[in-house]
């Protein structure tokens, strides 16, 4: 011991290296080399300081040379380039960045941390002035003065990493134009591309243009701009442009030195951070690293494990034996309100390895709130958690949310990290106060889930997956959450009547049947109810309709009206003037009437929704409520809500963390337009259901009846069959069924038709081959058969009602219709007739 160590690069890995030998060894030479002009800064703060969120600029530079010294007499030179290494002499070359002064160095111990560099590949025009990179404290220090000089307004950032994101958000906030420009389908690579999709619309949301699947092609410089030519087309042009497309180690001295790379230029050490020379020792970017889940090698450029390989190198150095087992690559990011984390491998790396879903490996979504529901400012989390089939070990998990995100991934990892499986999750005993968590915390629940998946008592389905002619999407949520929701093509049947309501579903029991609610619990409950009455292939919707929301953004059709309000009220533009005018609405409707309160935060969907409901009922029509939430829905759930309910939505607007939206009963009336419709935005709607009374019993009819019908529920309308009297015949059964009747009954009943398959033209029956010939030709023109057109109503959601009354009188029992037909009386037909706009007897 007490030799000279001579150390290459004095930021993360490099100085934690100093430190740490200097605290196990007073008597050791340490002498660290740097080339640029400070050492042991905080890079990760770096984007933070261009967007004025981290204002002093002296809080990025952590350490001194004169401090170095002084503490830890350390031997501290910056500005000092090595240039080369001599293994054999064991001796580098230094040149002095100042003077090009060249000198040499000996050493016992060398440590390499020479970290990594942005990649700025060859593409055409990469040299222009305006197109920089952020990596050091001076690159900084030009960007900032770029962006607050006032000449730059327009900026791009190329790369949707997490450096590239964090550029993005703080050019936000230093009040720049930004356009996010990335080659692959998602930003974010640690997540998978639906857990992205989460980042994406929130980008959007934060007035970021966000440019996907497009690569650059070339830069043009015209001296004044840049334009960024994109493989599209498409040209995007900018001020200022901010490379950000990755990383290359900086590992040419070591490769120069004989040393061995790996393909991606990373140094290969043993695990004990040494390379095949004895003296030479690596850490932080430049190395080459264990992948903690699979055994084999990666790099994984990170601060955390550059300054824990700092620490075991110089423990080694001292003697101390110490080896380092690995990354797991755990990050985390903050993109705009969203945080984004991510540890371990992701679904798309398990691919690549030639790994199968199902079959390999098994993946949960899960939705859940950052704390107790119940106290303020709980906000929805998704977590994604991906384990393995043979063994139960946890691979990787990835977290959307607002709050409590990093904390929960850290808890994955450390759980990782000391090697307990995804059972384990359900044990650990993890701090519990309201403003904190829940009594079962997400990882708790993610545990629990967990085993529900290996015990088979659950199955999640795809979160792509589509209604077809195999799939069946059932909704077990409330009706008033449908009303500001609905999952396109699925049947709704809240959980509370789902028992009493199987036989709607009944003829769907051999389908795929995917169930949804808003986070997957109430999906869960009704997922077992159908297991245990004999539906076999039953799927929860991983995350619920919020996710499914969340990732099927685009195929929304309001989606640009909502955006632009969004767009408008995050920025601010129309946050209402509280408390101006008793007399008037609180908002800026400029309703002469005071807004009623109702303070929903704290509470989730379907919470707000729900207590609006109940808060409109009461009120007269005209009045107005102003509504307060937390939920991140609610600003999108309470504009369809009102759409599709005949309110007012008056402002819908965000205050700090809250969303806040004033809603006035009914149309606006005596004359008084709200803002949005003077805007020509139209918010309300009317009824658009349908109603069909199927009166008669002829085959023509019956069949003109379902067409109509399937016609309406294919445009996602509401349609309710009400067959009363003849028409009662085209849904009975064709074998006789055994149920006690009268002799009257049972006379009439032999009389009428048994099902579609006896009944008969209105017109030209002829005896019966008028009939036959219609189903002929309806056959080779390949029109649907009655039966069929039937089973597709019902698949679609249409409720087939009989009227009690007619079946009382014609003394038809229930056991003789088929399945799937609902009891319904007079009041049942008019409360479904008033829902709709068209309305037939036939
Ligand atoms: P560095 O910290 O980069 O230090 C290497 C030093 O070696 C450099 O100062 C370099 O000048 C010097 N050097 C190189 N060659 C020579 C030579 N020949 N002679 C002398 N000196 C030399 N990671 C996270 O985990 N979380 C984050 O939030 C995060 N945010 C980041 C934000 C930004 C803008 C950047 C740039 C990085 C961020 N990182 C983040 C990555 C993290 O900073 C790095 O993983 C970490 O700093 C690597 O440590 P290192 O010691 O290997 O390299």
């Amino acid at each position: 011991m007490s030799n000279k160590t001579v150390i290459i690069g004095g930021v993360a890995a490099g100085a934690s290296c100093a430190a740490r030998l200097r605290r196990l060894d007073e008597k050791a030479q340490i002498v660290m080399l740097e080339r640029g002009p400070y050492i042991s800064y905080a890079n990760c703060g770096l984007p933070y300081h261009v967007g004025d969120v981290i204002k002093e600029r002296g809080a990025l530079l952590l350490q001194t040379p004169e401090v170095m010294k002084a503490r830890f007499n350390i031997d501290v030179r910056v500005g000092n380039e090595v240039i080369s290494i001599d293994r054999n002499a064991k001796k580098i070359s230094v040149k002095k960045v100042e003077t090009g002064e060249i000198y040499e160095e000996a050493y016992d111990n060398l440590v390499i941390a020479t970290g990594s560099s942005p990649l700025r590949p060859p593409i055409p025009g990469i040299e222009s002035e305006r197109i920089k990179t952020l990596w050091t404290v001076p690159d900084t220090d030009h960007i900032r003065n770029l962006v607050r000089n006032g000449n730059v307004k327009k900026t791009a950032v190329i790369g949707g990493g997490f450096i590239g994101l964090e550029m993005a958000e703080n050019l936000k906030e230093a009040g720049m134009e930004v356009t996010l420009i990335e080659a692959m389908d998602q930003v974010m690579a640690p997540l998978d591309y639906e857990m992205a999709l989460l980042l994406h619309d929130n980008i959007r949301r934060n007035g970021t243009e966000l440019i996907l699947s497009d690569g650059v092609n070339s830069f043009e410089d015209n001296g004044r701009q840049v334009t960024i030519h994109l493989e599209s087309g498409k040209f995007v042009q900018a001020d200022l442009v901010i490379l950000s497309i990755g990383v290359r180690p900086n590992s040419q001295l070591a490769k120069d030195a004989g040393l061995e790379l790996n393909e991606r230029g990373g140094i290969k050490v043993d695990s004990f951070m040494k390379t095949s020379d004895d003296s030479i020792y690596v850490a932080g970017d430049a190395v080459e690293v264990t992948d903690f889940v699979f055994g084999d090698k990666t790099m994984i450029p990170l601060a955390g494990p550059a300054n824990k390989q700092g620490r075991i190198v110089a423990d080694n150095i001292a003697g101390l034996k110490q080896s380092y087992d690995g990354s797991l690559g755990t990050s985390v990011a903050k993109v705009f309100d969203l945080t984004a984390a991510a540890t371990g491998a992701n679904e798309k790396a398990l691919r690549r390895r030639g790994m199968e879903k199902g079959k390999d490996y098994e993946t949960l979504t899960i939705t859940q709130n950052s704390h107790a529901g119940y106290y303020p400012g709980a906000m929805p989390l998704t977590l994604k958690l991906i384990f393995a089939k043979k063994d139960n070990k946890i691979l990787g998990a990835q977290i959307v949310g607002y709050d409590g995100v990093d904390k929960r991934i850290d808890t994955i990892a450390t759980t990782m990290r000391l090697k307990g499986d995804v059972l384990a999750l359900k044990t650990l005993e993890l701090a519990y106060a309201p403003p904190y968590s829940s009594a079962k915390d997400p990882v708790n629940m993610a545990g629990f889930v967990a085993e529900n998946v290996i015990r088979k008592m659950v199955s999640f389905s795809d979160w792509d997956v589509k209604a077809d002619s195999d799939t069946f999407l059932l909704d077990v949520r409330e009706s008033e959450e449908v009303k500001a929701y609905s999952i396109p093509h699925a049947l709704n049947i809240p959980l509370g009547q789902l028992r009493s309501s199987l036989n709607k579903i009944e003829t769907h029991k051999n389908k795929r049947i995917v169930v949804f609610c808003a986070i997957g619990v109430r999906a869960y409950n009704a997922s077992r109810i159908l297991q245990q009455n004999g539906f076999e292939n039953v799927l929860v919707y991983p995350g619920g309709a919020r996710f499914y929301q969340s990732t099927h953004r685009a195929e929304e059709v309001d989606d640009s009206e909502s955006d632009l309000h969004q767009g408008v009220s995050d920025m601010g533009d129309s946050i209402s003037s509280k408390g101006s005018d008793d007399e008037t609405c609180n908002c800026n409707c400029n309703t002469p009437t005071m807004a009623i309160q109702l303070n929903c935060t704290g509470l989730q969907c379907p919470g707000p929704i729900m207590k609006v409901f109940e808060a409109i009922k009461e009120m007269d029509d005209g009045e107005v409520v102003e509504v307060r939430a937390s939920d991140p829905g609610f600003a999108r759930d309470i504009e369809s809500w009102c759409k599709r309910t005949g309110n007012t939505l008056c402002s819908n607007t965000r205050d700090g963390k809250d969303f806040v939206a004033c809603i006035r009963k009914g149309v606006g009336k005596g004359g008084r337009e709200s803002p949005l419709s003077e805007s020509g935005r139209k918010v309300v709607d009317t009824p658009n259901g349908k109603t069909i009374i199927v009166f008669s019993g002829d085959l023509d009819k019956v069949l003109a009846s379902f067409i109509i019908a399937n016609g309406a529920a294919a445009m996602g309308r509401k349609v309710t069959m009400f067959f009363t009297f003849w028409g009662l015949t085209a849904l009975r059964k064709s074998q006789k069924q055994s149920v006690k009747k009268s002799f009257m009954e049972s006379m009439f009943g032999a009389m009428l038709p048994r099902g579609t398959g006896n009944l008969k033209l209105s017109k030209m029956n002829m005896g019966g081959m008028g009939t036959a010939m219609m189903k002929k030709i309806m056959n080779d023109k390949n029109v649907d058969s009655l039966e069929d057109l039937m089973k597709k109503a019902m698949a679609n959601g249409v409720s087939i009602i009989a009227c009690t009354m007619s079946m009382d009188v014609m003394g038809i029992r229930k056991e003789e219709l088929i399945d799937g037909v609902e009891l319904g009386g007079v009041g049942t037909y008019l409360g479904e007739a008033e829902e709709s706009n068209v309305n037939l007897f036939i």
